[in-house]
């Protein structure tokens, strides 16, 4: 069988456009396309492959899980599920955790949850969800009428109800939203898919504040912020503020599959036997590679590089820009990072894509106006070298058809 684009656009529903390229195999921060051609990975699946392609690792956990167990639904525990669930409690604020399988799958019990416990504590009055414009927490009808694009969520019929959006970082507006009738918050530490937005220290601790004042349960959206994407395991543990209920899932597997949702024992009981559930959630084989990407992300060199890698990234990209100046600036933290462009550019974010593709680096978009990098979290010096040597190519290529 003969396996390319053009098969892709005869079998495959069109609601993805991906490039010409198909990958087959990948190494580190390495990959190769179908032609033998080599890429090097700043994109990292949309933050996903935290380890790079084929870790070690998560390699050799994903072979001895698949030789001892690979599935046995929720009517019994697994090894790995508990093991997994204890290092995150015993890492974060939380004291539970349900596993889902992708991000929205988590936020969508993050949601459900808060729903339960505020009709629970309060009655039914108390249901309105408070989230914010450009937000993203998934595709399911819940999680994505709650993130702030209607693009996304428009065209499907009637919504879930009272859902309201606010623009991030605009605390006044924010406490003009809240009331006693605000069953929930949610939002990303550093909104990802809407163009690598930092929360300010008042918005944040604001927020939280004023949650407190009217009982509203604070859920902090870290999909694409967790498992130390930022340098710290998860974003709030640079914020000073702690969330009630925190979502993670893509660097969760390393490219395995999986999602989970941590939060208290006093909201978690609101989860009764029957309540909600999941066929594949706190599968073993995706909780036995989890736990080894856990084990691998969650130390002190890993975190703290980093940070270090974030200083090569930024110096270089400034070096860059000085010469060509097409971006405004570069935005995020740590490993998750948005080159603005500059005004003449646009809505152009896109070109700038492609033609990185073309000099073999695999980059991202947030938005039309952000390149995003989302490299692996142990990604070597000298591929980030090499990486943005090609990127200075795709950049004079994008100045140069101008
Ligand atoms: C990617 C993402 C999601 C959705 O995750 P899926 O695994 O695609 O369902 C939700 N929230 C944020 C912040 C994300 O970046």
């Amino acid at each position: 069988m003969t396996v390319n684009r053009e098969l892709f656009d005869e079998v495959m529903v069109p609601n993805y456009a991906p490039s010409a390229v198909i990958p087959v195999r990948g190494e580190g921060s390495h990959v190769w396309d179908q032609a033998d051609n080599e890429y090097i990975d700043f994109a990292g699946g949309i933050a996903v492959n935290c380890l790079g392609h084929c870790h070690p690792a998560l390699v050799n956990a994903l072979k001895v899980q698949s030789e001892k167990l690979w599935h046995v639904a929720n009517v019994m525990a697994n090894e790995p599920a508990i093991r997994l669930a204890k290092k995150l409690v015993d890492a974060t604020f939380a004291d539970k955790v349900y596993f889902a399988n992708s991000g929205a799958e988590a936020n969508e019990a993050a949601l459900k949850l808060a729903r339960r416990f505020a009709l629970d504590n309060y009655g039914e009055h108390k249901s309105q969800i408070i989230a914010f414009n450009q937000g993203f927490h998934g595709r399911t009808f819940f999680t994505v009428t709650v993130g702030g694009q209607a693009a996304y969520s428009d065209g499907f019929g009637p919504k879930p109800g009272n859902i309201d959006h606010c623009n991030y970082n605009d605390l006044a507006a924010f406490e003009a939203l809240i009331s006693d009738n605000t069953c929930a918050v949610m939002l990303e530490p550093l909104q990802g898919e809407g163009g690598i937005i930092s929360p300010t220290v008042e918005f944040i601790q604001g927020v939280r504040a004023l949650c407190d004042k009217h009982n509203a349960l604070l859920i902090f959206d870290e999909v694409q912020t967790g498992v130390g994407r930022t340098g710290h395991l998860y974003a709030y543990q640079g914020l000073a503020v702690t969330p009630d209920i925190l979502t993670t899932a893509k660097a969760l597997g390393g490219g395995f599959p999986i999602g989970a949702m941590l939060t208290t024992t006093d909201i978690a009981k609101h989860l009764k036997v029957g309540t909600h559930g999941s066929t594949y959630g706190g599968n073993p084989l995706a909780c036995a590679v989890a736990e080894a990407a856990f084990d691998t992300v969650n130390t002190p060199e890993v975190l703290n590089g980093v940070k270090e890698k974030e200083a090569l990234f930024r110096q270089l990209f400034t070096q860059i820009n000085d010469k060509y100046h097409v971006f405004k600036e570069m935005r995020g933290e740590g490993l998750l990072l948005g080159a603005v462009v500059a005004e003449q550019y646009q809505g152009k974010a896109r070109d700038f894509m492609l033609a990185s593709i073309d000099n073999g680096l695999m980059a991202l978009v947030a938005g039309v106006n952000v390149v995003r990098f989302a490299p692996s979290l142990v990604i070597p010096e000298a591929d980030i070298r090499e990486g943005m040597a090609r990127f200075e190519k795709a950049v004079a290529q994008v100045v140069n058809a101008q």
